[in-house]
């Protein structure tokens, strides 16, 4: 039974790593899905029906029926009800769930130990770093979860000696898993105290998280989670979860590792020095905008031989990605060389655009990245920017705003700049942006997939 066990485990561990692999493109990331679900299937169901046939651990099948029929409806419910829109907040909520699950295998096991008194050391360091991490995960996430909902403000929280404070609560979580480590026995409410302060931890090391640095702090979180889950493998000594948690810790961090290239961060930056921390100087930019009709816009394109587009966030929400692909065959119909320009942290969750115009058709050779596109910028007759703004914000030149430093599509250098939004507003950082008011701008304001629909209807006119 054990090696039968085990073997499906292998296969289970397969067909996560086949399924992560396939994620990588967006032509095969729903079979990657797919193939990733069924090696869980595998495994749950291997780990269930061959279980150890020890009585003290026998399978209480009421509560697993029962916890898997109501998750089964929630999640169910949720994929089918949550917009498009809401997705990176679902994300944010499933990472946090799945901190709270380790935690909880962790606190399970501490309690068995504790009560009855056996458990080795190397288990007990294993639920210390679970609890630890677990209890991180889970209420980072509710906080990013809650700044992405916009249910709490998006803005840095910093106070004096924050550093200071999370590293004391670090010792703390630290002292607190060595003394139940060395008596488990007597140590429950040192156990109920590390979890505390590994949730005021979670809290307190995303908090100064905000605006354009997000990214980052979901994707950390991410990988967070998948430790988590790889230490509660370790304590229950389960393969698959080890292996399932390490690849998700693994790809996380690697996910951290491009979000921190993006803004032009350093990994030591964002995970002691509270991402995002700088404080904007309050520097505004303001000038005349010229708008522009849908009918202009058309013009302008019509005449040009070369376009770029650049979708944001805006796009998501104004589901404009039908459209906006409409209007590019369009465009190539009339002898225009079209592409489109993914920023990669554009939207609210890691590949949000690149999702949006896979569902719209886009063929993948027409995707560029800003680092292709800004050299030959100049000569781009016309940058549609559709629903984008922090990632075409020049203000990410200037030293002093929360956007400093971090890469941008140059879309100001372009020699004409369509910008599609309904204000002059802001985008997720709250930083002003000076491009609505450069030279070359034209602002065609409204909904971007109202606006797009006028000028595709005019090129069929
Ligand atoms: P932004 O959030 O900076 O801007 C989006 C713009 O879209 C808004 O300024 C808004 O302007 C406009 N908009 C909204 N609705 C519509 C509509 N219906 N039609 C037209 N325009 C609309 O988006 P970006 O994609 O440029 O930048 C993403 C930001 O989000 C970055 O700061 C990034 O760091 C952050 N972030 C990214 C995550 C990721 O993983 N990708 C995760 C979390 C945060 P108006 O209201 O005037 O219409």
């Amino acid at each position: 039974m054990q090696n039968l066990r085990d073997y499906l485990y292998i296969a289970a561990s397969i067909l996560f790593i086949y399924g992560l692999k396939m994620l990588s493109k967006a032509t095969t990331a729903r079979k990657g899905n797919l193939v990733s679900s069924v090696g869980m299937l595998i495994a749950i169901v291997a780990t269930l029906l061959l279980a150890d046939q020890n009585p003290n651990t026998e399978i209480q099948w009421m509560w697993i029926v029962t916890g898997a029929v109501i998750g089964s409806v929630i999640g169910a419910a949720a994929a089918r009800l949550v917009k498009m829109t809401s997705m990176p907040e679902m994300v944010g909520l499933f990472n946090g769930f799945g901190g709270l699950a380790s935690l909880l295998v962790g606190w399970a096991e501490y309690h068995k130990i504790a009560t009855q008194g056996e458990g080795s050391l190397f288990t007990l360091v294993a639920i210390g770093a679970t609890v630890l991490i677990g209890g991180v995960t889970f209420s980072g996430s509710m906080i990013a979860y809650a700044k992405l909902a916009g249910k709490m403000d998006g803005k840095p929280i910093l106070f004096k000696g924050q550093q200071l404070v999370n590293g004391a609560l670090l010792l703390i979580a630290v002292a607190a898993a060595v003394m139940f480590c060395m008596n488990p026995a007597s140590t429950y409410g040192v156990f109920i105290g590390m979890v505390v302060v590994s949730m005021i931890l979670g809290v307190l090391v995303t908090i100064p998280i905000g605006g354009a640095d997000m990214p980052v702090v979901i994707a950390l979180l991410n990988s967070y989670s998948g430790l988590a889950a790889c230490a509660a493998g370790f304590v229950i000594m389960n393969n698959v979860l080890i292996v399932a948690g390490s690849l998700v810790g693994a790809s996380g961090l690697i996910l951290t590792s491009i979000m921190c290239r993006a803004m032009n961060r350093s990994l030591a930056n964002v995970m002691f020095a509270g991402v995002g921390a700088t404080v904007a100087t309050g520097k505004t930019f303001q000038g005349e905008a010229k708008t522009v009709s849908a009918q202009d816009a058309y013009l302008m394109l019509e005449a040009a031989s070369s376009v770029v587009f650049v979708p944001g966030y805006g796009m998501a929400v104004a589901q404009a990605q039908h459209v906006v692909k409409e209007l590019g065959d369009l465009l190539e119909d009339n002898g225009c060389e079209v592409s489109y320009c993914v920023h990669p942290v554009a939207g609210r969750m890691p590949g949000h655009m690149n999702v949006l115009l896979a569902e719209a058709d886009v063929p993948y050779e027409q995707l560029v990245e800003p680092q292709d596109v800004n050299p030959t910028i100049p000569n781009v007759d016309v940058a549609v920017v559709i629903g984008a703004n922090d990632v075409v914000n020049p203000a990410a030149r200037e030293e002093g705003t929360a956007l400093y430093g971090m890469p941008i599509i140059d879309v100001d250098n372009a020699k004409v700049c369509i910008v599609l939004k309904r204000s002059l507003k802001a985008g997720f950082a709250g930083v002003d942006n000076p491009l609505f008011f450069a030279p070359n701008t034209r602002m065609l304001l409204g909904d971007a997939k109202a606006s797009i629909t006028h000028v595709v209807g005019e090129f069929k006119e």
